[in-house]
Parts: structure tokens; sequence; C-alpha cells
């Protein structure tokens, strides 16, 4: 079989791949714990449900804009209004199928074969892949003191003539940090400087900890939109917990967002009808599930944070926001790959290797999961690698003797 240069070169989501894993697993009656899960645990919001069962009741679903019903363009335009404190057009907002298929788009639209998009590590997974997918090369930049806090003067030394864009995901995925003012404002600074685009990834912005409020990429900005490179990437996926209608959305000048409708409009037309309805009335609708959870992940948090302050060997940054955390495990494990794997196979606990995220040693721990899950998975975790933990553990009524340390 000949398969394309491309497609030999992209890596599977490793983060959907352990969904699988996990699901198989548990099918098989395995006690598993999943803290390697990238959504979270709550329902999706009424509003949502009834807007979307109204438009399914009427059986006329249809074809849509390629960016987007009116409706969903109006209430992300209001959303821009009361968050960013941005009017923007309609001719400003693409609504795509999730802020995965936003960010493609966007990829797509601005980048030449070649072109270098910079980004911090820890960074998502899919961005080297997506940054692959749309012709480009992704470029690394690692914080040289080991924190997760990069320098506007890290990223300003690796623009080069090729460079064409910068991606910032804060609160970040998968270190739970949320960057600064300062660092954002220098971002926004040194790419209207150079001429560059910034993708702002927020789709974490909301759910933010210890009395913070989102960071608005806007506020440092002093272009008008269409003059400016900057786009907003946001989605109701992780905010309303509705990871599985993919709705997200792009807000940019209206050369760049047109571009990304008509790239929309021959890969895949626009996103699924019902699925548009339904962010309209989470975005319509009531808010209150937003706070519900951002309170149920900060609670999350901080119990994760107790139960690893108390693990002997584990270096780990108190995650600000979103719901992951990025543990350095190098002190039992260096390969993050055969630490994960080890700690499936041993105790059942599904984690995310490091080295996917761009930080090998460090595994990432999701905190989006019951209060109970994270404590229980951090224990076995624990009774895995540390040889001070006691010798015994059950797995529902299994029980274990560990005899490898
Ligand atoms: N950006 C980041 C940083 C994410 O973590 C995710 C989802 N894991 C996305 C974008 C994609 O969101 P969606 O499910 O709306 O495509």
């Amino acid at each position: 079989m000949s398969l394309s240069q491309m497609a030999r070169s992209i890596h599977e989501s490793v983060t959907l791949k352990l969904n699988q894993t996990a699901a198989l697993l548990r099918e098989k009656g395995e006690p598993v714990i999943h803290l390697g899960g990238g959504e979270p645990k709550s329902k999706t919001p009424i509003d949502a449900i009834v807007s979307c069962t109204a438009v399914l009741n009427s059986g006329d679903i249809k074809y849509t804009p390629p960016d987007g019903i009116p409706a969903l363009k109006k209430a992300i335009i209001r959303y821009t209004e009361e968050h960013y404190g941005r009017q923007v057009r309609p001719e400003n907002v693409v609504a795509s199928c999730g802020a995965k298929q936003s960010i493609m788009a966007a990829l797509i639209a601005i980048l030449d074969p070649k072109d270098e998009v910079i980004f911090p590590a820890p960074y998502w997974v899919s961005y080297p892949e997506m940054v692959k997918l749309a012709g480009g090369v992704p470029v690394v930049v690692k914080p040289e003191d080991g924190s997760f806090h990069p320098t506007v003067q890290e990223i300003a030394a690796a623009v080069g003539s090729y460079t064409k864009a910068i991606i910032l995901n804060s609160p970040n995925n998968p270190s739970g940090v949320m960057y600064s003012r300062e660092f954002i404002g220098g971002l926004v600074e040194l790419a209207a400087k150079k001429s560059l685009w910034l993708l702002m990834d927020d789709t974490y912005n909301r759910l933010v900890f210890d009395g913070r409020a989102p960071i608005n990429c806007y506020d440092f900005s002093s272009e008008e939109l269409e003059q400016s490179k900057l786009i907003v990437i946001n989605c109701v996926s992780k905010m309303y917990a509705m990871t599985g209608f993919r709705i997200g959305w792009a807000v940019g000048n209206r050369e760049v967002i047109g571009a990304m409708a008509t790239i929309q409009s021959q890969q895949t037309s626009g996103p699924a009808t019902p699925s548009q309805w339904a962010a309209v009335g989470a975005l319509n609708g009531v808010q209150n599930s937003i706070e519900a959870l951002r309170l149920t992940l900060e609670n999350n948090r901080n119990i994760l944070m107790d139960r690893l302050s108390a693990f002997p060997g584990i270096r780990a940054t108190r995650p600000d926001g979103a719901f992951y955390c990025f543990p350095d495990f190098s002190s039992y494990e260096k390969s993050s790959q055969k630490l994960a794997e080890f700690l499936l196979e041993k105790v059942r606990v599904v984690t995310v290797p490091g080295k996917e995220f761009g930080m090998e040693g460090h595994l990432r721990i999701s905190f989006c999961g019951t209060a109970r899950e994270i404590t229980e998975g951090i224990e076995r975790i624990r009774w895995a690698v540390d040889p001070t933990a006691p010798n015994e553990l059950y797995l529902g009524d299994r029980r274990l003797v560990r005899d490898w340390l």
C-alpha cells in the first residue's frame, strides 16, 4: 500500500486512543480509573437540550451555511461582546465542528508550505499534527527554567523569517497553568510588531480558579479588528460539558474568517444542524452550569494537590485552571510512555504520557472525574511506584501484592 507522506507523518490522537483502551478494559469488567480524560462529567445544560430537541422534533434538519446558522453567529457575537468587550459582525465569526476544526481551518487559511508555527511546551497534543496537516512546520519553545511559563523573549528568539503564526492556550492543556497578563500582552504586541498571526485558544478560558478572572487578549490589542491578525478560538465543549456536540468557533478579521468558511464549505459543509441549535441554547440560556462546573473542578484540583503533596518524589505545579495537572514523575521513571503503560497494566489507572505534550518524564493527570476517582487513582499510582507505600492494595475485591519494588 502506498499511503501519502502526510498520512504516514501524522500520529493518531493519543488521548482519543486512551479513551478507547479504557472503554475496552471496562467492558471486560476491569476496575479502570480514567485520569486521562479530557471532558467534564456534568450533563448538557437543559437549555441546550430543549433547543436541540425542538429542531429535531420539527423533522426539518437540513444543510446550514458553512460558517454557521445566523442564530448561532448572533449568540457568539453576544458572547464576544460580553466576555471580550468587542463588537464583531457576522463576517467576523465562523462556527465549526469543535474548536479543533476552527484551529485546523485557521491554519489551512494562513499557512503556506514550510511556514513555521510557534507554540510553547507543554502543548496540546494536536498542535504539532494540525500544523503538519496544514503543510506547516511546528516550532516548540520549551521554557529554559524548567517551568511551564515561557518568557516573551524565549518566544521572540524562536521567530525567524519562516514564522507565520503563534498558538497560545491558556489555561493550558496539559499543565493547567494560566499564563500571566504580562506574557499574553507581550505576545499580542510581539505578534502585531512582527505581523504574525496569533491563535488564542481560549477553550478553557472561563474555567479558572482561586478568584482569578479570565484574561482577555483584546485588552492588549490596539489594532482595529480588520487590521488585526489575532484569531480567538472558543467552543461549547468544555465550559458547557458539550464535547459530543462538536461546536466551536473562531473570531477574527473578515478576510481570514471568510477563507476559513470557504475551507469548511469544501471540507465538511456547516456543522451538524442539531448541534448548532444546542450551542445556541447553551450560549443564550441560563449560565449557572459553568460556575457549578468551575467550582467542582476547583474542589477536585484541591483534592488532587493535597494527594500529590503527600506523594514523595513528585514535583507538581498547582493548576490555575482547566482540569489537568502535569506532575513530574521522572524520579520514578524517566520514560513517561513506559510509566503510563505500567500504571495501566498493574493498577488499571489511565494517565497520558508527558512525551505527547512535549515534556518527557511527566504524566498528564485529569481531574475532571469524581473526587473518589482522583483519590483512589492517586493512591493506586503511589502504591505502584513508591516503595514506602503499604505493600497491599485492593482493586475492587481483588487483592494485589506488589512484587516489583
Ligand atoms: N484546544 C484545546 C487546548 C483542547 O484541549 C481541546 C480539546 N481537548 C480543543 C482545543 C478541541 O476542542 P473541541 O472538542 O471543541 O474540538
